[in-house]
């Protein structure tokens, strides 16, 4: 990683935000990945979920290792400031922050919730007699993705 020369060894933090960084982005891929196919019955979407999970755990617990190696900034948020490189930093004591701001949101279980309450619309608006067309364009997304929650919602 950037500070250190081909000779040295990376520090243990820079293996850790290697950790993150890896799950974070597959993470991110097979969200994606799921949300397209969209067919909780299909057994690749179910290997999917399981790489997501386990690859979410790990980045959590890279986290969780990262954050016990980190100086313990306790300054209030308004002392944090964005580098030029797009690090997030104390101005107080200096400490990095970044990935506090990447594993503050989006888990899977956000992403199960948001796949369920867009169900729970479709029901409302299929309900409504609107077509499949309307509501793919009302909600954003693609038809195939519509027809498929409709589906599931009849199974
Ligand atoms: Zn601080």
């Amino acid at each position: 990683m950037s500070k250190s020369t081909p000779e040295e060894l990376p520090t243990p933090q820079e293996i850790l935000k290697l950790c993150m960084m890896s799950s974070h982005e597959s993470v991110k891929y097979h969200e994606k990945l799921i949300e397209k196919w969209n067919d909780p019955q299909d057994i690749a979407q179910r290997a999917a979920v399981v790489i997501l999970n386990v690859h979410e755990l790990y980045g959590k617990m890279a986290f969780v290792v990262f954050k016990m190696l980190q100086n313990n900034c306790k300054h209030p948020k308004k002392m944090r400031d964005l580098c030029a490189d797009g690090t997030v930093y104390c101005m107080d004591c200096n400490a990095d922050l970044s990935e506090d701001e990447i594993f503050s949101t989006k888990t899977p279980t956000l992403m199960k919730q948001k796949v369920r309450n867009r169900r729970k619309i479709v029901k409302k608006y299929a309900k409504q007699k609107m077509t499949q067309a309307k509501i793919a364009q009302k909600l954003n997304v693609s038809l195939s993705t519509i027809e498929k929650d409709i589906a599931i919602l009849k199974s």
